[in-house]
């Protein structure tokens, strides 16, 4: 089909003209999708003409519109490969979801479900009863005492507890225990924003029993510890132990409240990982709540936990505040699909995504190095160098923030005095990938941790390195 007459000047063809020739993908992108980009295509077009470039042809015309068209018609949030060596990269989305887990959010997504409806007495139900006495049940807790909620993040969590139990009155924590965690989680915040005051006790390496129990007044609600998930004070230290501080508040009448962070519900040294405190090690040590997210260490989706006494859950759910937290029955469904995993310690590193990359032993990772450095090697010929090197990773979201992990990677190094810009340009390039791949820039090298890179990706992985040419 000839768009262009030839004996006037040259002009752009019509939207009309240009949308049949585009056909079949009006089929794909839908008309008024295409019809958008086709205008949007002809604007720059002419904009360029402005400007004085020439006028494009048919072909580079319509070129544009299919890319443009694939790009609008692209998901925003998109599969990334994370070889940036932190397994938990709250940017990248934190935990990957365990098979079951993944189908019953499908489930749960494609069909109704009981998600507050008692099939017994075909009443009102209770979306929380869903996922408690699981809880109780893999968190250790004692089921008949322990009850649990559920909300959208851990800092919900916080925040729910706190404007719960300490709205109007003081909270004591000590100094050394004030965390800020990424994307603005501060501990005195959360306080303010609940409307209770922030009894700071003790100093920021040492706090002593009676700094807790001196800061005790008639206004006082509740005593709280928060975990340090993401720094860790060393040197002249002394903090107060769960159980001890437990015993402070229940001798006057008050509830400990502890902020776990991470919170595994399993014993981590099982997997050569370094320990992390449970929650029922908290609930033990006397703890009366506690709170945790879903998606760091348990492993499944992001959700923030609170698990304990049963009077103080139930003053929880009663808070309007937890209406406006609730999570829906996706979260659920994966949350209670992660939690039965934990009944089969056995498989649960076979199942669980998180712990699987967490426990991957560095040989398993220096093996899948040495089948990428050719084709990666290949890929970018001679502009680099690609050399299989040991690395240290990390477990990420604040969990075990000075245990590193022993890893392997692809250290990709550019010739040159000053390697900055060729490393960016390296970076920008396996950003741009069909498949993003995330590594890092450290030490005048580009870094591509492989402990996340499963063998199942491997392939998907190598085929699209053409693209870095
Ligand atoms: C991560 C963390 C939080 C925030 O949890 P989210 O699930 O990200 O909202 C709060 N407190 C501690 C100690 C944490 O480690």
């Amino acid at each position: 089909m000839n768009l262009q007459t030839t004996d006037k000047p040259p002009r752009l063809p019509s939207v009309d003209q240009l949308l049949q020739t585009l056909g079949d993908e009006i089929e794909i992108h839908g008309r008024a999708q295409l019809t958008a980009c086709v205008r949007a295509e002809l604007a720059a077009a002419r904009e360029g003409v402005r400007g004085g470039l020439p006028l494009p042809g048919v072909d580079a015309l319509l070129g544009a519109i299919r890319r443009r068209a694939r790009e609008a018609g692209r998901a925003r949030l998109r599969e990334v490969f994370n070889l940036t060596g932190t397994v938990l990269h709250t940017n990248l989305g934190r935990a990957q979801l365990s098979e079951t887990a993944i189908a019953a959010m499908v489930d749960a997504a494609r069909a109704p479900c009981a998600l507050e409806y008692d099939l017994d007495s075909g009443g009102r139900g209770d979306r929380d009863e869903l996922i408690a006495p699981l809880l109780a049940e893999v968190a250790g807790g004692d089921a008949l005492e322990c009850s649990a909620t559920v909300v959208n993040n851990n800092a919900a969590a916080v925040l729910l507890a706190l404007d719960t139990l300490a709205r109007g009155k003081e909270a004591v924590v000590s100094r050394g225990e004030l965390v800020e965690i990424g994307g603005a989680f501060r501990v005195p915040d959360i306080m303010r924003r609940a409307g209770a005051r922030l009894v700071e006790v003790g100093t920021t390496n040492r706090t002593h029993a009676h700094d807790y129990a001196e800061a005790v007044t008639g206004r006082t609600a509740l005593l709280m510890k928060v975990h340090t998930s993401n720094y860790a004070v060393v040197g002249f230290t002394k903090s107060v132990g769960e159980d001890e501080v437990a015993a402070i508040a229940h001798a006057r009448g008050l509830p400990l409240l502890v902020d776990l962070g991470s919170g595994t519900l399993t014993d981590l040294s099982r997997w050569g990982l370094p320990k992390e405190p449970t929650p029922a090690e908290s609930l033990a040590a006397g703890a009366d709540l506690v709170t945790f997210s879903g998606d760091k260490l348990l492993g499944g989706p992001q959700a923030g936990l609170i698990i304990g006494r049963r009077d103080l859950i139930a003053k929880i759910k009663k808070n309007p505040l937890k209406r406006a937290l609730r999570v829906g029955k996706t979260t659920l469904a994966a949350l209670e699909a992660t939690l039965r995993l934990y009944r089969d310690p056995d498989r649960l590193a076979e199942r669980l995504p998180t712990l699987r990359l967490l426990a991957r032993p560095a040989e398993q990772i220096a093996a899948v190095a040495a089948r990428l450095q050719p084709p990666v090697q290949a890929a970018l010929g001679s502009r680099a160098t690609v050399a299989v090197r040991p690395c240290t990773g990390q477990i990420g979201s604040g969990a075990l923030p000075v245990e590193q992990l022993a890893s392997f990677a692809l250290c990709v190094q550019v010739p040159g005095k000053r390697p900055g810009r060729a490393l960016a340009a390296l970076d920008a390039g396996f950003r741009s990938l069909p498949v993003p791949v995330i590594g890092r820039i450290a030490n005048d090298a580009y870094w591509l941790d492989l402990r996340c890179l499963e063998p199942a990706d491997e392939a998907r992985f190598v085929a699209q390195l053409g693209g870095l040419r």
